[in-house]
């Protein structure tokens, strides 16, 4: 692993959940001045590759990562795009519930909730 590559997942690791691309640069440039947003954007897609990162791929505006590694469900924020992680009392098998008639090996899923955020809930309550 290159120097670039571990203070990104170093990035990764002290901010707060769920950070964009550019809170990871902003972050490790203060450390490594001189990287660029391009390579933070090829570590990121690395990392994502070895497994080490999770992307999420939901509807948000923004592509946001994940190092945690634990299986959970995201929240989104319809107003603000905040991402928050929320667990699920019972984990449904969703591979198992496809009706998959196609012949696809079912390898994942997607599954993102979407509602309003504690500070945009009360910023409408105002
Ligand atoms: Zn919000
Ligand atoms: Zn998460």
């Amino acid at each position: 692993m290159t120097r670039q590559r571990q203070a990104i997942l170093e990035a990764l690791k002290e901010l707060p959940s769920h950070p964009t691309a550019e809170e990871v640069y902003n972050l490790v440039k203060k450390r490594l001045p001189r990287i660029s947003l391009g390579t933070v954007y090829r570590n990121l897609d690395a990392l994502v590759a070895d497994g080490v990162v999770r992307k999420i791929d939901t509807a948000g505006a923004q592509r946001k990562f994940d190092t945690k590694q634990e299986p959970h469900y995201h929240v989104r924020c319809i107003r603000c795009g905040a991402v928050d992680d929320v667990s699920v009392k019972q984990t449904p098998s969703f591979e198992d519930m496809v009706l998959n008639r196609n012949g696809y090996e079912i390898r994942g899923f997607l599954l993102e909730f979407t509602g309003l955020c504690s500070e945009c809930l009360k910023a409408s309550e105002e």
